[in-house]
């Protein structure tokens, strides 16, 4: 062997050495930069529809467009207007039925309320429940048009608190479909009133739609203080009652999801676009006398939850829009995520590439972090793109764990959820936890989620393996799809 083929041989093998080792074009001083930033108290814990969200929003755009990120089809700028109406919940009220009178404040919770002042007359229809499967019809035979309907929360089979949680939609819709005006629950659920007034009786936000006839009626919740009061043994079997409500104030905001686009290189593939995602939104400033407010410190700057996402989504975007992969890439920092994953249900309703060609949604959110040596894939085993997720962590120094604490139904509990609930194999990419222990609840929802807590060197490695991850699943051969375990979700 000549020198020269030995010196070309060595420098061969130096480069291949050098080509395997992953690097970015971000560094641990930029992300931290850009986390400092996110969670400053400039931003004000960027509650949905705030000043300081808004600069989130703004903050992030600007940084695509510098990243050399492009503006969707159609899209004059980075910017997708989400409107959301802030509904403050009726503050006074009144429910009499018979001899017991139910008030707003201390025996009666109005959820949905409008203005009314009626004398009505009451029909009990059970659980106000419709089953067609099993033929169950607590409305048959009852006329409850312009009526008042009476009945007990939850479903004969079912009444714990989820249960009963997951049932109060589309209870309310059999009750106005057939024409009545209002819904009353007599209140058996296990858990304690107080909380049903705390959870339930604060302001709220929802998406602003064109008016939903099934959405206006008066829905609460009456808790009897004399048991039976409220029961279809009412000897009478023409009741009345008088519901007075005044509905509280309803105000218009609007936010702002942040999209991008990166091309795909591969002229068969490009049509196909990962959906990369992280909600920037958070819970804004504690209110006195709130649970997690202290005197030092009232802004909830949400530096874990979801700074480290936000930073992570912004570094693989800078990363990918320099090394474009095979499929295209859709970056979307989602708003309102804190309000129900409303910024994403928008998106998923109003998509700026068809959701059909959108074949993966890889977010990236959590609840904080207790081992620097880890992140979670929640939605571990539901689609095909583990092992990408696997070799994507590894290379920048970290394991994968699944789901810390499946019991939480963590998978249904941020934008991941908007995607896989449209047949969209999805998961979340989220900061090691493992095990969901004080550690994380010291900072979880808390005042203490500050950016000075921050380990930046774990933050970097995360940026990495949630960029490879990017990388390794825009360029998978192959079909992306729900496994087995996911198939519930394929549409
Ligand atoms: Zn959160």
């Amino acid at each position: 062997m000549k020198f020269t083929q030995l010196i070309l041989l060595f420098s061969l093998t130096v480069f291949q050495g050098f080509a395997q080792a992953p690097s970015f074009n971000f560094t641990k001083s930029e992300v931290e930069a850009n986390l400092k930033y996110i969670a400053s108290d400039e931003l004000g814990g960027r509650r949905t529809g705030s000043v300081g969200e808004q600069k989130a929003a703004q903050f992030i755009a600007k940084s695509l467009r510098d990243y050399g990120v492009r503006t969707a089809p159609g899209y004059e700028n980075y910017f997708q207007n989400v409107p959301f109406a802030n509904i403050l919940p009726p503050t006074s009220g009144e429910f009499v039925i018979g001899k017991e009178s139910f008030k707003i404040g201390d025996n009666l919770l109005i959820i949905n309320g409008k203005d009314i002042d009626k004398s009505l007359e009451v029909v009990f229809a059970g659980n106000g429940w419709v089953d067609e499967t099993s033929g169950l019809d607590d409305y048959k035979g009852l006329d409850v048009k312009g009526k008042i309907v009476v009945v007990v929360t939850g479903l004969p089979d079912a009444n714990s608190p989820m249960d009963v949680f997951n049932s109060m939609k589309r209870k309310q819709e059999l009750a106005a479909e057939r024409g009545a005006l209002a819904l009353i629950e007599t209140y058996k659920i296990a858990l304690p009133w107080p909380f049903a007034l705390n959870y339930f009786g604060k302001e709220r936000m929802e998406l602003s739609k064109p008016a939903d006839p099934n959405n206006s009626i008066v829905y609460g919740w009456a808790l009897e203080k004399t048991p039976g009061t409220l029961s279809p043994n009412l000897n009478s079997s023409k009741t009345t009652a008088q519901l007075k409500i005044k509905a509280g104030p309803v105000q218009q905001i609007q936010a702002s999801n942040v999209i991008g686009i990166i091309e795909g290189t591969d002229e068969n593939l490009r049509n196909e676009y990962i959906l990369l995602s992280a909600h920037h939104d958070h819970v804004g400033i504690g209110k006195q006398g709130g649970a997690a407010f202290t005197p030092q410190d009232s802004i909830f700057n949400g530096a874990r939850d979801n700074g480290i996402g936000t930073v992570a989504l912004m570094a693989a975007a800078k990363h990918l829009a320099a090394n474009p992969p095979k499929r295209s890439v859709l970056i979307l920092a989602c708003t309102a995520e804190e309000m129900g994953m409303l910024g994403s249900s928008w998106y998923a309703e109003n998509p700026a590439v068809p959701l059909e060609n959108t074949v993966f949604n890889l977010n990236t959110d959590g609840a904080g972090y207790n081992s620097t040596a880890h992140f979670n894939v929640i939605g571990k085993g539901l689609t095909n793109v583990d092992d990408e997720l696997e070799a994507a962590g590894k290379a920048a120094g970290l394991a994968m764990l699944g789901d810390p604490a499946p019991e939480q139904n963590l998978y249904e509990r941020s934008d991941n959820i908007s995607f896989a609930a449209k047949g969209i194999p999805a998961v979340d990419f989220a900061p090691g936890i493992t095990e969901m222990g004080e550690e994380v609840f010291k900072y979880y929802h808390q005042a203490a989620d500050n950016a000075d807590s921050i380990n930046y060197d774990y933050l970097l490695k995360f940026c990495e393996a949630y960029t490879l991850a990017a990388l390794k699943i825009a360029n998978k051969t192959g079909k992306i799809e729900w496994t087995k375990e996911g198939e519930k979700y394929r549409k």
